[in-house]
Parts: C-alpha cells; structure tokens; sequence
C-alpha cells in the first residue's frame, strides 16, 4: 500500500491528540519529534522536514488552536494542511499553447520511465480530445525507438521516428512539421536518457528546447529512488528548467520522499504519477488527496 509506513507512524503520532480537551506545548513537541522521525525515515529531504515541523509547531500551539473547542482535532487539521502546501497545494494541471500544437519534451534519467510515461500520457489526453503524436528522440539506446513504437502501437497511436541516424534535433523539428501538416494537435517528444545527469545530454536537451520551444518539459523522475528523485529534479530543473514533474512507481514499496519533498525542493509542481506499468496507469496529482492517503 503507498506509504504505509509514513501512514501508519503518523496516524500513531497523531493518535494521543485525537481526543484531547486541551493540549500543551509539550503535547505539540511529543508529536512533533514523531512526525519528525517518521518523515526522516520516509526518506523526505531533511530541510523539507525542518521547514514542515516549524511550521507546524508554530500554528499548533497558536491562538487557532487554544481558542478552538476540539484542539487535539485542530492540531491533525493543521499538519493536514501543512502537508497539502508542501506538495503544491492544488492539482497542477499541464497547458496548451493557443496556437496548436502543443510540444511537450518528457526528459528524465535512463529507466525513470519516460517511454512509458510518454504513452500514458498521450493515452491519457486523447481522451481529453486530443490528438497526439509520439516522438523518438532517443537515438543512442537501440531499443529505445523500438519500446516507443511498440507503446505507440498498443495504444494505436502514432510514433513518428527517423531511426537512430538523424540528430535529435532535426528529428524534433520534423516531427512538429509533420504533425502541423497533418492536423495533430499533441507532440509529445521522447528525448534520451542516461543513468546519471552530464553535460553532454543536457546540452542537447536544451538544443531541443531551443529548436522546437516546447510549451511543458515534463521531468519524469522515478518516486522509489527517494532523496535520488529529488535531485535528479533540482539539477534538471536549474540546467533546463522543467515546467512539471511526473513522479512514477508510486504504485511501488515507496517510502513516499519524493513525493513529499520534490515540490517544496525545486518549486516546480508534480501534475501526474505513475501508479502502475500499464499504459492506463497514470493520474493527475492532487496534494490533497494524496495528503488524506498518508493521514488516513
Ligand atoms: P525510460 O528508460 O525512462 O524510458 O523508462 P521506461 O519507460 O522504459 O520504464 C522503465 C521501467 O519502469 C519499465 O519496466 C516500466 O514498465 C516501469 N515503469 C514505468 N512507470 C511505472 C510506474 O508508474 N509503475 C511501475 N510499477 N513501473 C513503471
């Protein structure tokens, strides 16, 4: 189950408050060093941690407590809406450009699962009504183009390739003609990974970015590689600047981390996560759902 183990200690931490007609400051500071503890162990980025726990300490023994007639439920209230304004707040969604079609370039390491995410999301906007066009971008992997045809074909949705020969970027220009020739209103571009971050890859990201000005880069970052994800996100987002992160394998044994510290690390939003292989697998993130799923 996501974040079990975050869930499970949180809920206990809150749990001595739930009932309480009054609460002390060492009530709050009890609790407080147990939320501590338990997001340091789900792996969430220390500083976020520091930042969560003063901010609810602060309010927790305010007057919006001390004045209120359930105080214990009033403090869980607070750490509630704490936790939603650490992951964004409100669903984040991606845009479209006025002038059709609306280019997004998916970037992430090698293995993050950008192929896959690449076809959930076109899936996921065709039946928004758009029509989308897949591109393959990476050239340096062999089976990479090969993977994108193959999700491209489940899903009968179209994979536009020029092989592994042609530069990245005349392949990104060509396929924003071609869609433009033939009425697709989605490109969604698949670019190259590698298993770490170097210069040489994100040059051409950003030479990409230059030649077809993209509307969104979508960073997809794997949520099971913790404290990793984050960054991975934080140095993509200061190279290229990413407009949005998807989080992926949130269906995995996550200890929930990235999840909870990728917004508040790089500024930039999560709008979907991966929850799945499938290609139906993907969802827009609202942080306060995902907030009620930790707490319980
Ligand atoms: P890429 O190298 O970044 O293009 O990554 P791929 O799209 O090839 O994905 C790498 C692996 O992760 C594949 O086995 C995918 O099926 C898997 N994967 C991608 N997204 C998810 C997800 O949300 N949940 C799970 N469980 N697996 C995923």
């Amino acid at each position: 189950m996501l974040f079990e183990g975050l869930s499970g200690k949180l809920q206990e931490a809150m749990k001595k408050l739930r009932g309480k007609g009054r609460v002390t400051e060492k009530d709050v500071k009890e609790m407080m060093r147990e939320i501590k503890l338990a997001l340091l162990e789900a792996d969430v980025n220390f500083k976020v941690v520091k930042d969560f726990i003063g901010k609810v300490s602060e309010r927790a023994v305010g007057q919006e407590v001390l004045e209120s007639l359930t105080p214990g439920q009033q403090v869980i209230k607070i750490v509630h809406e704490e936790l939603i304004n650490l992951m964004g707040s409100a669903n984040s969604k991606v845009t479209f450009s006025s002038k059709p079609p609306t280019i997004y370039m998916m970037v992430g390491l090698q293995g993050s699962g950008k192929t896959t995410t690449s076809g959930k999301l076109a899936n996921l906007l065709r039946k928004q009504g758009k029509k989308p066009l897949l591109v393959a971008c990476d050239v340096y992997r062999p089976a990479a183009i090969k993977q994108l045809q193959v999700v491209g074909s489940q899903l009968g949705i179209e994979v536009f390739s020029m092989g592994d020969k042609t530069n990245p970027v005349d392949i990104a220009k060509a396929a924003v003609e071609y869609a433009k020739s033939r009425q697709y209103d989605l490109v969604i571009i698949d670019t190259a990974g590698r298993l770490h971050i170097n210069e040489e890859l994100m040059e051409e990201l950003q030479n990409i970015k230059e030649a077809v000005r993209p509307q969104e880069i979508l960073l997809v970052v794997d949520s099971m590689t913790g404290q990793d994800a984050v960054n991975v996100a934080e140095s993509f987002n200061e190279k290229l600047g990413v407009d949005g992160i998807i989080l992926t394998k949130l269906d995995g044994d996550t200890r929930g981390g990235a999840a909870l510290s990728v917004k508040a690390v790089t500024g930039k939003p999560i709008k979907f996560i991966g929850m799945g292989e499938k290609l139906n697998d993907i969802e827009p993130f609202f942080p306060d759902r995902m907030a009620s799923r930790i707490l319980g």
